[in-house]
């Protein structure tokens, strides 16, 4: 089924939905009902009554009800006080009705059996064969128009499907969905908190900052390897630096803002170009330092709407595997490869699918010549062709200093992420007048390209928590391995071996405590450890231990020093098994 022909369907089972909402609370006020990644919602005022899941079923079996009368949607034009009529005392309604009128816009109803509504359409050509297959999801609470001064009106969610089978496959995934929640298994491994002073900023927790450390570690790594240049940079610039960039024109208000006595204003850092493009032009330089790979993983602010926050997955503090490449024109081709080597090789650590998708010029945001961009997403294409990795294009998705390639993850339940982004652009080196010494001796402009793998840190770990279900690969496992003596007597010989463990940098833990072995076992599996090592006489007789994993196989006895030789190439290799 293409996609026109799903919004069709999950808009048209809204219609039903408020139908049948309608049917059991006649006084509701109903406002819209679009269709939605995955599904669809309605809003409702409610006025008085008070709704809540337990009516969700009462709602389905309404719409199950109505359903068979509903042969088609039928079209009609009314005018704008027929239309009114249509809607007693809904203010929604009256306010939507005087904008399509003033717009000049045709006042269009679809009707359903009894129900009519407002709609400009896009539905299916028969709903009682086609909108079967329905489940109401969940309620929340939504300001009118999404403007928080509005009155809070009540949302119901709900997702339909062509067929029985694909409904149950999408309600399983959210159900795995549901155990794998990120916001869940983090505070319940002690991987991060928040606050309410400090609302989409993640506190990391001992065990989430080895995560997120041990990440930076391999990204810093890996590409110094390449001849990537780590740099920092001041957290608060002056206004003016970011007139210069454009982001004062283009992103102010999506920027914290720190005022002072008597400089004006400030920008706290929401992104690294501007100040990477300041190191670059710190001094001259030539042909011979292209490509010139300025990385850097300063931590950045933007200023997201309070509703939008979500986890790890949408914060408001965060920080990414960034880098600035300064290349002439023809070192765009190659250093884009290079590029691409470099996230196949990230992608391929965590075993995880990717595509790319390319955004094109936004006719209403860029900065400069529509010819310099079209000769750059014309070379991105070709890039992306000879690539050979899956792609498509999204016209009018660029940044607004050039077009962009994002990085698209599909994790174990087949969700699509979007992570990082490689972006070309030709529009801030010439703001910030940098400049390279040409082979000829001639001062020429390089051309940037913006770059992150992972993405931002913090969303890669909320996707990282709910792919792998918190079961992390050992090298990223906040404890790699906790020792469990049998008893008491066992105990001096366990802290041996720990401590041999932490020596050769294995982060490991001693569990000791008068529990029996079972419920230390099951306490380790609960957090996820990949090794839990049991000792008792026979493993002190014999200098080894008896190995199990977290998922309940047992390895066995075996030398202590093998173990730890084992453990350190499986850390090593970066290895998920
Ligand atoms: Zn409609
Ligand atoms: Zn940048």
């Amino acid at each position: 089924m293409n996609d026109e022909r799903l919004t069709n369907l999950r808009h048209s089972c809204a219609h039903l939905m408020a139908a049948a909402v309608m049917e059991l609370w006649p006084h509701a006020r109903r406002t819209i009902g679009p269709s939605i990644e995955n599904g669809f919602y309605f809003d409702f005022d409610f006025g008085d009554s008070k709704i809540t899941d337990g009516d969700l079923p009462h709602i389905e079996a309404k719409m199950h009800e109505i359903l068979p009368g509903w042969k088609n949607f039928e079209r009609h034009e009314l005018d704008t006080d027929a239309a009114k009529k249509k809607y007693p005392g809904n203010v929604y309604k009256y306010e939507l009705i005087d904008e399509f009128a003033a717009e000049g816009q045709k006042l269009t109803f679809y009707k359903s059996g009894q129900y009519w509504d407002l709609c400009r359409g896009g539905h299916v050509e028969h709903p009682d064969r086609e909108l079967k297959h329905f489940k109401l999801l969940s309620l929340a609470g939504a300001y009118w128009r999404g403007n928080e001064k509005n009155k809070m009106l009540t949302r119901i969610y709900g997702t339909v499907f062509p067929t029985k089978k694909e409904l149950e496959d999408h309600l399983n995934m959210l159900e795995e969905a549901k155990k794998r929640d990120h916001r869940k298994i983090g505070p319940a491994l002690e991987l991060f908190m928040f606050h309410q002073t400090s609302p989409g900023m993640p506190y990391w927790l001992p065990n989430g900052l080895i995560i997120y450390n041990e990440l930076v570690k391999f990204w810093r790594e890996d590409h110094v390897k390449r001849g990537y240049k780590e740099i920092a940079s001041p957290l608060i610039n002056k206004k003016e630096l970011y007139v210069t960039s454009g982001h004062f024109e283009h992103y102010w208000e999506n920027m914290f803002i720190s005022k002072t006595a008597d400089e004006g204003e400030y920008g706290i850092k929401a992104m690294n170009c501007p100040n990477a493009h300041v190191v670059f032009g710190s001094k001259t330089r030539s042909y011979r330092d292209l490509p010139l790979r300025l990385s850097d993983t300063d931590t950045l602010h933007r200023y997201e709407l309070s509703g939008t926050l979500n986890g790890l997955l949408r914060v408001r503090e965060f920080r990414q595997d960034d880098a600035h490449i300064y290349v002439t024109e023809d070192q765009i081709v190659s250093e884009y490869l290079e590029v691409f080597e470099i996230i196949k090789r990230f992608y391929s650590i965590f075993n995880i699918p990717y595509s790319f998708r390319l955004g094109t010029r936004n006719p209403d945001n860029f900065m400069g010549e529509i010819s310099t961009w079209d000769k750059a997403e014309a070379s991105l294409k070709e890039i992306l062709e000879k690539s050979g990795v899956e792609y498509f294009v999204l016209e009018g998705d660029g940044a607004f200093y050039g077009p962009k390639v994002d990085i698209l993850m599909k994790d174990v339940l087949g969700r699509e992420w979007q992570m990082g982004t490689v972006q070309l652009d030709f529009q801030q080196p010439l703001r910030f007048k940098l400049e390279y010494i040409d082979k000829d001796g001639q001062g020429k402009t390089p051309i940037c390209i913006h770059r992150v793998v992972y993405g931002s840190l913090e969303r890669f770990i909320g996707i990282l928590i709910e792919h792998f279900a918190g079961v992390f690969p050992v090298w990223l496992s906040p404890v790699q391995v906790v020792v469990l003596p049998i008893s008491d007597k066992h105990s001096g010989y366990a802290k041996k071996v720990q401590e041999q463990l932490m020596g050769k940098g294995i982060r490991s833990e001693l569990d000791s405590r008068n529990e029996p072995l079972n419920a230390r076992i099951r306490d380790a599996q609960l957090q996820k450890i990949p090794y839990m090592l049991v000792v008792g006489d026979n493993e002190i007789k014999n200098s080894t231990v008896s190995e199990r994993g977290r998922s309940g196989k047992n390895y066995g006895e075996i030398k202590t020093n093998k173990f730890i030789a084992d453990i350190k190439e499986e850390i090593a290799s970066r290895s998920l098994s």
